[in-house]
């Protein structure tokens, strides 16, 4: 029956690759959990969970420096609802397409639901791309994307925030456009400024999140990070704050990309180099190769199209952090890795590994963390920016970081419990899209047919 779904979902909207996979790995992982539940079955859960609530479309035309016209396409999938308002970020990069946000925001349902946060799942974006943009332009697209998105959001229907190519630049300058066609200041947006409702922890969020899930994976077999060598790819904010929690719990990051190459730096990026790159990528938006010019004894790899793999992922190290976009990881790099010694995958990005790839980790039983657990920190944070908002109340530095800590630890435990449950206890990804996939299917069983 669920292959059948599938088949379903893929005819419906052929044009839709990513969709389909993501539906796909999830749909695998519920033969189990609909063995054991038929009132999931009997609901037709399984087919109201792959179809959108709701699916928002529309222009954005906006002028540029020298007074061109330019029109892009902007989107917002509302996915599900059961159990909170919708949530999930905005991406702005050329290759956003529906397919693309909708595999985004069907993953979000999942991980939103083991957060322990009540949040719904969406996404949205643009196909705009702000890389060589000026300030100036970035801002006019950001209002004109708001001037629509802003009828569809609300602190209690949609909440939205950053992903591929917005940061808190984007925020602010959406929040700003919100703000003043709403006359009325809500927490509309996660991933705002600190001045203006943010919630500290909220960039390093996903970074260390990832590296707090990987940490209670190396529990499981009685290690630490304490002198592990590890890959990290992306240069944005994931990759940053991955690396700097990486620094700080012991261990030695030894490379980056972004999508012109990548660099290999065996003394490893420490506290001082990666300012260099935060400044190179936040303030500068410069290109990663800088860094090869900088320091010494670096090498830089510029992306090679020939190349039926990524130099990145060839390199021997203990743990892998893939904090870059979604099938970064090909069939071929995921048997590099494994030939390379690495035995713990924690992923920052979102899909970031190809199925064939995935199934390479399960049947090498290596520590490997499926993005809608490992990557939860950052909505989670988005969440406690939310509760934050609400109570018109700001959090320290330390108790936000001690939440996501805790949260980071209890997702893993919901991942391996369920693991466990179904019978394939080191299978995270089992582990983790059974248990997000329960909580949601069980409110909406509540909740009647809607
Ligand atoms: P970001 O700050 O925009 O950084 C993205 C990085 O990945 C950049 O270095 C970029 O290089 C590189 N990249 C993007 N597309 C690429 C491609 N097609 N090929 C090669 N490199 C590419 O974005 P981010 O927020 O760190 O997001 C990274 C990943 O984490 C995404 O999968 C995102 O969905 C996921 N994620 C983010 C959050 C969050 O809170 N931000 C939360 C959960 C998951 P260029 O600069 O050259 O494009």
């Amino acid at each position: 029956m669920l292959e059948e779904l599938y088949q379903k979902v893929v005819e419906k909207d052929p044009a839709q690759p990513e969709f389909h996979q993501a539906v796909k790995e999830v749909l695998d992982s519920l033969e189990v959990v609909l063995e054991k539940h038929p009132e999931y079955r009997k609901a037709r859960i399984p087919e109201r969970i792959v179809e959108p609530e709701r699916v928002i479309m529309f222009r954005v035309p906006w002028v540029d420096d020298d007074g061109d016209v330019h029109v892009n396409r902007g989107f917002r999938i509302e996915m599900n609802s059961a159990i909170g308002p919708y949530k999930g970020g905005l991406r702005f990069h050329p290759s956003v397409n529906l397919g693309i946000l909708k595999f985004l925001a069907f993953e979000q349902v999942f991980k939103n639901a083991l957060t322990t946060i009540p949040m719904g799942g969406g996404k949205g974006g643009s196909d705009f791309d702000p890389k060589g943009k000026s300030d100036n332009e970035v801002m006019r697209f950001c209002q004109s994307f708001m001037s629509e998105l802003f009828r569809h959001i609300g602190p209690s229907t949609d909440v939205p925030a950053g992903d591929i190519g917005v940061g808190g630049r984007e925020i602010g300058f959406l929040f700003g456009q919100y703000k003043k066609l709403r006359n009325e200041w809500s927490g509309v947006l996660t991933g705002k400024g600190l001045q203006y409702g943010g919630s500290l922890i909220r960039p390093e969020a996903t970074g260390y999140g990832a590296v707090y899930f990987g940490e209670e994976m190396l529990k499981t077999r009685g290690e630490t990070y304490k002198g592990k060598t590890c890959l990290v790819s992306g240069s944005g904010n994931v990759a940053q704050y991955t690396t700097e929690k990486l620094n700080q719990l012991g261990a030695k990051v030894v490379t980056l990309s972004d999508s012109s190459g990548c660099i290999y730096d065996d003394e490893g990026i420490d506290a001082e180099k990666l300012a260099f790159v935060m400044d190179l990528k936040n303030n500068r938006r410069g290109r990663i190769k800088e860094y090869a010019e900088k320091y010494k004894n670096v090498e830089y790899k510029p992306v090679d199209p020939e190349l039926d793999y990524n130099p990145l992922w060839n390199y021997p190290a203990d743990c892998a952090f893939p904090s870059a976009t979604q099938n970064e990881i090909n069939t071929r790099d995921a048997q590099n890795l494994i030939n390379n010694g690495v035995y713990l995958v924690s992923e920052g990005a979102n899909m970031p590994t190809v199925p064939a790839g995935v199934d390479i980790f399960l049947e090498n039983k290596i520590l490997y963390g499926p993005g809608k657990a490992a990557n939860a920190g950052g909505v989670s944070t988005s969440g406690l920016e939310m509760a934050q908002n609400a109570i018109f109340s700001s959090w320290s530095r330390e108790e936000v970081d001690q939440k996501l800590h805790n949260i980071m630890i209890n997702i893993h435990a919901q991942a391996k419990a369920a693991a466990e449950m179904y019978g394939d206890p080191t299978n995270y990804v089992l582990g983790a899209n059974a248990a997000g996939f329960r909580k949601v299917a069980d409110a909406m069983l509540a909740q009647g047919v809607v």
